[in-house]
């Protein structure tokens, strides 16, 4: 019922160029497969280079950030309807890196969510623990609390365009990669919290995403689980073959 959605978040890699020439390869690669979304998330610079690389493709281009305003004097941001207005189609809000080293609260992310709707965008809202969180028997709080405050006072029309990426902190970058039964127990956590905000055909249709550390060796059982409708990849987005790989698997 859920068709699987693959992000590809290539953090703060590629120039201009490069971030084009990987788009088209990846959309060469895997031209007319069906039966799965797939989105790239290139740094700001290379926006537009990418959109323009995958016109006509079916691969949506996603930022990896935005600021909540749609104008102003706030130097260095960029806003959701400049990212919508370059045809990008997601934008990535909350991820771990941006909660670590930029200050991002679940009050800037929920701030961010709603100017992402403002704008026609569908954000990718990211949520995960950290391994402290995680030994202390947290995980539950803490991802329920960041669901929480992404969503709130977003309506369900507005949250079932949304995709919830669930990232534990300690498997991002790490190559250690949360079990399959880890990220279903998480997933199924979430999807009830999402039944319960909404209720459960809302829940039923908003995809949930595992990210941290997903390759293709790993891929297939992770999106073998009932509760996992994607991957949110970094590493292995930053190469056709790798990335060609897991789409292959999800679709
Ligand atoms: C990410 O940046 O969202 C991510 C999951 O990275 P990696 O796949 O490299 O762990």
């Amino acid at each position: 019922m859920r068709t699987p959605f693959i992000a590809g978040n290539w953090k703060m890699n590629l120039a201009p160029a490069e971030a084009a020439e990987l788009a088209r390869g990846i959309a060469g690669a895997i031209a007319g497969l069906t039966g799965v979304r797939v989105a790239l998330a290139p740094a700001a610079c290379a926006l537009q280079a990418v959109c323009e690389a995958l016109a006509g493709s079916p691969i949506a281009a996603a930022a990896q950030n935005c600021h909540w305003e749609a104008s102003g004097a706030f130097t260095g941001e960029i806003s959701p309807e400049m990212i919508r207005d370059l045809g990008c189609r997601h934008v990535i809000i909350g991820h771990s890196e941006r909660r670590q080293y930029f200050g991002e609260t679940d009050e800037t992310v929920n701030k961010k969510i709603h100017a992402a709707f403002r704008a026609g965008l569908e954000p990718i809202v990211c949520v995960g623990e950290t391994l402290e969180e995680r030994e202390a028997g947290r995980t539950m709080e803490v991802v329920g609390r960041q669901l929480d405050g992404a969503l709130a006072g977003v309506a369900a029309e507005r949250a079932t365009v949304a995709t919830l990426a669930y990232e534990p902190v300690w498997a991002i970058g790490t190559g250690r990669t949360a079990t399959p039964e880890q990220a279903q127990e998480v997933h199924a956590f979430l999807r009830a919290r999402l039944a319960e905000r909404y209720d459960r055909d809302v829940a039923d249709r908003i995809a949930i995403q595992y990210g941290g550390s997903v390759k293709p060796g790993n891929a297939e059982e992770l999106l073998g689980q009932p509760d996992i409708d994607g991957a949110l990849v970094g590493g292995a987005s930053l190469k056709v073959d790798s990335f060609a790989a897991i789409l292959r698997v999800a679709h």
